[in-house]
């Protein structure tokens, strides 16, 4: 049940903060802020996030946490991750002043405002009117906000999971554009650009100047000019291709040598 209310919090948060979802985007946020809400909620007070007809409104979630949680300034409300434990440790990795906070911030008048503003949203849909409330920068922020809660911590993990597909996809889509090209030119265009000397063409022009030719994963020629490389080995070309005009992207070059390392990895396991 936590579980499935972390996951509808966290593709409904990042329907709103990331995918800039319009239609229907006061929808998705009342379903962000009371699938949030109950996790909080019966995470740090088992049973009160239920009333007599089943889970209560996000407003009446809010109402739970404002009188149970710990009042900060005005409209905001601190809920302890752990009640028995201080409210801020120290980072482990001893930076001065650095400071875990060991609670979670709920931003309860700006999650009001949003909640009124969605219904008004709704509202005016409903009768076919313009609506004239929109949600703010800072009602999002409240939302994602509550990712920080143990109960949640699903947004990241989301957005991870969603970057490992997207990513590899997003080459392959590209990897096809450019083998479309390809088969545009005539066989003798192709052994024209095939026996250019590209190292040579293409060679560093001063010492700070990083650029590689490499193997074209799409045309196989060495006619890949990388300005840099991956992040990570610094092993994995990011450029484009002269010959097929494949272009390689940082994200696709580090996503490259993660798996290169994973791999060697297995391979090598001490
Ligand atoms: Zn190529």
């Amino acid at each position: 049940m936590q579980r499935g209310r972390a996951r509808q919090y966290a593709l409904c948060t990042i329907a709103v903060g990331y995918d800039r979802v319009s239609d229907g985007v006061e929808g998705v946020f009342d379903q962000a802020v009371t699938n949030g809400l109950a996790a909080i909620v019966a995470h740090a007070w088992p049973g009160r996030e239920r009333g007599r007809r089943g889970v209560l409104s996000a407003s009446d979630l809010l109402t739970v946490i404002e009188e149970h949680g710990e009042a900060a300034e005005p409209g905001v409300v601190h809920v302890l991750h752990d009640p028995a434990g201080p409210k801020y440790e120290s980072a482990p990795w001893g930076v001065l002043n650095e400071r875990i906070a060991n609670f979670t911030t709920v931003r309860a008048t700006a999650l009001r405002g949003a909640l009124r503003a969605t219904q008004a949203i709704r509202h005016a849909r409903d009768t076919g009117e313009r609506p004239d409330t929109a949600l703010t920068a800072e009602q999002v922020r409240a939302l994602e906000e509550l990712d920080t809660h143990p109960a949640l911590g699903s947004v990241m993990e989301e957005l991870r999971d969603r970057q490992e597909v997207a990513v590899p996809a997003a080459d392959r889509a590209e990897q096809e554009r450019a083998t479309d090209y390809l088969h545009l030119l005539d066989d003798q265009e192709i052994e024209r650009r095939a026996a250019l000397d590209y190292t040579a063409r293409y060679r560093p022009f001063h010492k700070d100047d990083e650029t590689t030719v490499e193997d074209c994963p799409v045309c196989g020629n060495v006619s890949l000019v990388a300005e840099h490389r991956d992040g990570l080995l610094g092993a994995v070309g990011v450029g484009q291709c002269v010959v097929c005009s494949y272009r390689r992207t940082a994200e696709a070059a580090n996503d490259q040598a993660l798996t290169q390392q994973i791999q060697r990895a297995v391979k090598h396991p001490d």
